[in-house]
């Protein structure tokens, strides 16, 4: 019997539950026809468009707390870059308000929090309790949102994470428990509202867990940074906030002790060697270039080393930092532009910070001097064309304009690569 729900939907106390219950023998009715205790707050929450409960049990709020905070979890470790120790030792509070900006320019949410690597005390022992970092994190949006979630769950000043009523702080194995626990639960939801294109399908290299978050926003920051991650946030501008003032102070200073730097350096590196190999492999078959850049691209994939499925040792950091650093050979792949920008900090028009050796390619502007394109870029641009016309055909006549215009630009984009491009042989 649902004491606690039926006194707290009559008023009764829970003597008086249990006195008509056993008057009028409801433990056996309960047992043969049990039903819902629904609770009289209203559901927001939709999924496709339909809210996605009738009512929220009161049975059910205890799991669906858990799976909240498992979600917020991975929010926070896949959108900071942090480790999953100093996630997981996140207390209520460390992520205050913004105050309103003296200048007028917004802020950054900073997140202040301990860090455990390599944190010792003067006679070199390690401490495993930590220390608060000196350099906050800084948290976009979404990360923002789902510590505030956390905290309308635990007291002030407690750790986000704590596990539910017994204290401590919840372990990366606990919480990767849950994360499993979580997937099942989605997958479950998935099919009962017949959404199947939002399944998480079953990964062939073992369930998720959370050591894989960082590598992984690397991975999509260096490789497809026009790529979007929940709320619309572009992974290229995922790296401009690694990269903003607070991070890059971390970074400068804490190079040598790791940190989200050292592996999105180590992606970057490799995607950017693959960038330069697959060139390599279209001079070959005959691929011909254009673009302001052609010279230099064809030097860097002179020059490309084969990373691929080589192992990365600890090592590998101090390689991918002198790679990366040769202004102006450096290749990378922009799948949006669908162009190769060949970075050279002075000429990049998508006004990279000072001392940066990635560009911000999701503001990749046209007629920039890094950029080059060969004959499979034209034909990509012409398949893009033919898509927007496509769309076109389907829309309002102002919208159909505007797709038209830039299928047309599309074209001739690729028309000036057919027509200046040349080969490696004419280009050396
Ligand atoms: S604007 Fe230039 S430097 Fe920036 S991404 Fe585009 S081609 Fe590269």
């Amino acid at each position: 019997m649902a004491r606690t729900y039926i006194g707290a939907v009559t008023g009764a106390s829970r003597w008086q539950v249990n006195q008509f219950s056993a008057q009028h023998g409801l433990g056996d009715l309960v047992a043969r026809r049990p039903g819902p205790c629904p609770m009289a707050v209203p559901v927001q929450g939709t999924l496709d468009g339909k809210p996605w409960r009738a009512a929220m049990d009161f049975y059910e709020v205890p799991e669906l707390m858990r799976h909240l905070g498992t979600a917020a979890a991975i929010v926070c470790l896949y959108l900071t870059g942090m480790r999953p120790q100093e996630v997981l030792n996140l207390r209520s509070g460390c992520c205050p308000d913004l105050e309103p900006a003296a200048d007028g320019i917004p802020g950054r949410h900073l997140i202040r929090s301990r860090h455990f690597k390599n944190v010792t005390d003067l006679d070199g022992h390690h401490l495993s309790a930590g220390e608060v970092r000196a350099v906050p994190w800084v948290a976009i949006t979404p990360v923002v949102q789902a510590i505030r979630v956390l905290e309308k769950m635990v007291p002030e000043g407690e750790l986000l994470f704590s596990s539910g009523q017994r204290s401590g702080v919840l372990k990366s194995g606990g919480l990767n428990i849950r994360i499993t626990d979580f997937v099942s639960w989605l997958n479950r939801e998935a099919a009962t509202h017949n959404l199947v294109g939002q399944l998480v399908p079953d990964d062939p290299h073992g369930p998720l867990q959370v050591s894989r978050f960082r590598r992984t926003l690397a991975w999509h920051i260096a490789r497809r940074p026009g790529g979007l991650v929940a709320l619309a946030i572009q992974y290229g501008h995922m790296r401009t906030v690694l990269d903003a003032r607070t991070s890059s102070r971390y970074g400068a200073r804490g190079r040598g002790r790791g940190g989200i730097h050292t592996v999105l350096d180590v992606e970057t590196a490799l995607a950017a060697a693959d960038t330069a190999a697959r060139l390599r492999d279209r001079l070959a078959v005959g691929e011909r270039l254009s673009g302001p850049a052609a010279r230099r691209a064809l030097t860097a994939a002179a020059q490309a080393p084969r990373f691929e499925g080589s192992i990365v040792p600890r090592t590998f950091v101090h390689k991918a930092r002198a790679y990366l650093a040769r202004d102006g050979i450096v290749l990378y792949d922009n799948h949006e532009a669908l162009l190769i920008c060949a970075f050279k900090h002075d000429v990049a028009m998508c006004e990279p910070a000072p001392g940066t050796t990635a560009p911000r390619q999701y503001d990749c502007r046209p007629g920039c001097a890094n950029a080059v394109r060969t004959d499979g870029h034209a034909l990509l641009l012409r398949e893009r064309a033919a898509e927007l016309d496509q769309l076109a055909d389907r829309l309002p006549p102002p919208l159909a304009r505007r797709l038209r215009t830039n299928a047309a630009r599309l074209r001739a984009t690729a028309g000036t690569h057919d027509s200046t491009a040349q080969s490696a042989e004419a280009l050396r």
